[in-house]
């Protein structure tokens, strides 16, 4: 049995989506005071909603409009109709509630066991989940998919090292699901403890954290995994399971079925062409209790329109790039952290920290400097030649020129929390990201 519907092609999928939309439009409309506000003062009826085209014309959500109506905010659905609610915490304000029915549940199952099947598990797996449970979605998303897909759930939620050890040994765990710092944690666990030729997972899916490619190849290595998938999702969105990367690791497929990508610009907040990158933009086709029409996400990705592969009919999404938060403009170009990281993870020889500083010259143009630790265990002897290395790749791949300073290893500070990686110190203005 196949969770994943192969026989789909371009034009079934339009279809569903052009559907979906104007289905989700109405549905919206008639039963949310909210969607029916909102609609209204943007002066759009259900039935000016055509074709897919017509997407361009509805007004964006945020965030914000998800804490001014709490505790339900997008609810379209009667209250006997909504079977649970999950939330995510704002970063300021009051949290993100959002209505399930038992529809929306069951939906969810379904597309989080088409990512079971997508990275190649079979019934006989045995999936340890590591993520958190409760009031926030991952959790119970891992489970009633890996329910639905047929496996076996072996539900721990984070707990401790020891516990998922001894678990791992004696379930004899083959697929682990959890953050990519717990499962660097668990790899550097195993290996201490000599587990290694006691385990057998072979698979290992992450979710909600952004990690760098350096962490995943320290986690393959020390653990001796055959993949690593990225899964994405939030909460807004059901929860984790919007999509996977395949075997290949080419993008994540996601389920276009269900919800309508686009990628805008941050700041026009205009659709940007293919492939290039912008802000991840969501709409659900058949979401009842708490509909999304263009809802920002605020993460930073970008669409690939070349087919992939694996065979799969879903189109492809990268991997979060960053937050739109994140952003910096440096000699007009926009330019998130992740890019620079994602650069520096390229090059052999230096540690993951580092620091960007964007300063002002007299003459008033801007420069940047990155400051990046040398790996562990090296000396000073490469270092002029690492920073030009660095330079020339910087300038290939995101296109500005920058300096490069190496520093010694554990020279930038640690910390428990998101590092600070941008230091704007043109106006005197430093700011956080
Ligand atoms: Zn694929």
């Amino acid at each position: 049995m196949s969770f994943i519907p192969y026989d789909l092609n371009d034009d079934k999928l339009k279809k569903i989506q052009r559907e979906g939309l104007k289905w989700t439009v109405g549905h919206a409309y008639n039963n949310s005071p909210f969607y029916k506000k909102k609609l209204d003062h943007a002066n759009i009826r259900p039935e000016d909603i055509r074709s897919l085209e017509d997407i361009e014309h509805l007004p964006l959500t945020d965030k914000n409009d998800l804490q001014q109506e709490y505790p339900f905010p997008l609810r379209a659905a009667p209250f006997e109709d909504i079977v649970r609610i999950h939330a995510s915490s704002g970063t300021t304000g009051k949290r993100k509630v959002l209505c399930y029915t038992q529809k929306d549940i069951d939906v969810w199952a379904d597309i989080f066991a088409r990512c079971y099947e997508l990275a190649g598990l079979t019934r006989k797996d045995r999936v340890q989940i590591a993520v958190g449970y409760g009031l926030w979605t991952a959790g119970v998303g891992f489970q009633a998919g890996c329910e639905r897909f047929g496996a076996m759930a072996v539900p721990i939620g984070p707990a401790n090292a020891e516990m998922h050890c001894e678990m791992m040994v004696d379930m004899q765990t083959t697929v682990f699901c959890s953050t990519a710092s717990m499962a660097l944690l668990m790899a550097e666990e195993i290996h201490k403890r000599n587990l290694l030729s006691s385990i057998k997972v072979n698979k290992i899916i992450l979710g909600a954290e952004r990690h760098s490619p350096s962490m995943r190849t320290r986690i393959k290595e020390l653990m001796g995994v055959e993949h690593i998938f990225d899964i994405y999702g939030l909460t807004e969105l059901y929860g984790p399971g919007t999509g996977l990367d395949c075997r290949h690791h080419n993008g994540i497929h996601y389920w276009a079925d269900h919800f309508i990508f686009e990628i805008l610009d941050p700041e026009t907040l205009k659709p940007v062409p293919c492939g290039q990158q912008g802000e991840l933009v969501v709409t659900t086709l058949s979401k009842v209790g708490s509909p999304l029409i263009r809802y920002r996400t605020h993460d930073v990705t970008r669409l690939f329109n070349q087919k992939c592969s694996c065979g799969v009919p879903f189109p492809m999404h990268d991997r979060i790039l960053g937050r739109t938060d994140d952003m910096f403009i440096y000699r007009a170009v926009n330019i998130y952290p992740s890019q620079i990281d994602h650069v520096l993870s390229k090059v052999d020889g230096i540690g993951s920290e580092f620091q960007i500083h964007l300063k002002q010259r007299e003459s008033g143009r801007d420069m940047m400097l990155i400051k990046v630790e040398r790996a562990a265990n090296t000396d000073t002897v490469n270092d002029m030649h690492l920073a030009e290395q660095l330079e020339t790749e910087i300038r290939r791949k995101i296109l500005v020129r920058c300096r490069v300073e190496i520093l010694d290893h554990g020279d930038l500070p640690r910390t428990q929390r998101k590092s600070q990686r941008v230091f704007d110190h043109r106006n005197n203005s430093t700011s956080e990201a």
